[in-house]
């Protein structure tokens, strides 16, 4: 291995102590205030490149855990869509976020009933990669069964969109998964608080294409009974 040609290479004691992040908390399994209780920070420099990393020992401020937390940053990876530079955190123990599962409507298909079960498990065992990919596979199941026609995803929710299945709202939403689990397969990198994001979208867009059917075929059911109920009445008489 060879060693980077650093034109600076800085290591300083307690930069970061006393400040607070946003951090998940496994605890508490939701993202919490952490205060920074020692740090050491690595700045670098090469002859193109500026990076800095801060390894700390945070404690969350719900419930007191303690954990390790490195954050890292550099002038090469920044986010194409705002200039601003991505921070790259790793956690131990991993926080991790509490998945909420859904009572699925009778409606819901069975292939999509399937993903979910076994994606929502993933998701409990903190399987999260495995997890991000079956939340993009219920979309992608989603938009087969409800007739989404095109050849890519992204056209799919554009014709489940034109054919009114769902309204723009909803396509704008299901998009943002669309592009969280094209990261998850190609990068294999997951973001808890995005999984958390895109799990919610998936059991909101259940609700609302098969619950809304489960209660027109509820409201059917109770008409047609209510109507048969009525003739019975009408011919005896009472
Ligand atoms: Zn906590």
């Amino acid at each position: 291995m060879t060693t980077p040609d650093l034109t600076r290479n800085d290591f300083g004691a307690d930069k970061r102590t006393g400040e607070v992040w946003r951090l998940d908390c496994g605890q508490c399994k939701k993202r919490t205030n952490h205060k920074v209780l020692r740090s050491v920070t690595h700045d670098w420099e090469t002859i193109d490149i500026v990076g800095r990393a801060d390894y700390t020992i945070v404690r969350c401020m719900g419930c007191e855990q303690v954990s390790y937390c490195t954050r890292s940053s550099n002038s090469e990876d920044t986010n194409p869509y705002n200039g601003e530079s991505e921070i790259n955190t790793i956690q131990y123990p991993e926080g991790s976020i509490e998945h909420n599962s859904i009572s699925l409507p009778y409606a819901t298909p069975f292939e999509i009933r399937n993903a979910y079960n076994e994606t929502s498990k993933a998701l409990s065992l903190q399987v999260n990669t495995l997890g991000a990919i079956g939340t993009r596979l219920i979309v992608e199941l989603i938009c087969k069964a409800e007739g989404g026609k095109g050849r890519i995803l992204s056209d799919r929710i554009e014709s489940l969109l034109s054919q009114g299945v769902i309204n723009q709202d909803v396509a704008d939403t299901i998009h943002c998964v669309r592009f969280f689990g094209n990261d998850a397969v190609h990068e294999y990198k997951v973001k808890n608080q995005e999984l958390n994001t895109a799990w919610d979208t998936v059991n909101m867009l259940i609700s609302y294409i098969y619950g809304s059917r489960d209660s027109k075929e509820f409201l059917m059911t109770a008409s047609r009974e209510a109507k048969l109920a009525a003739s019975r009445a009408k011919k005896s008489g009472t």
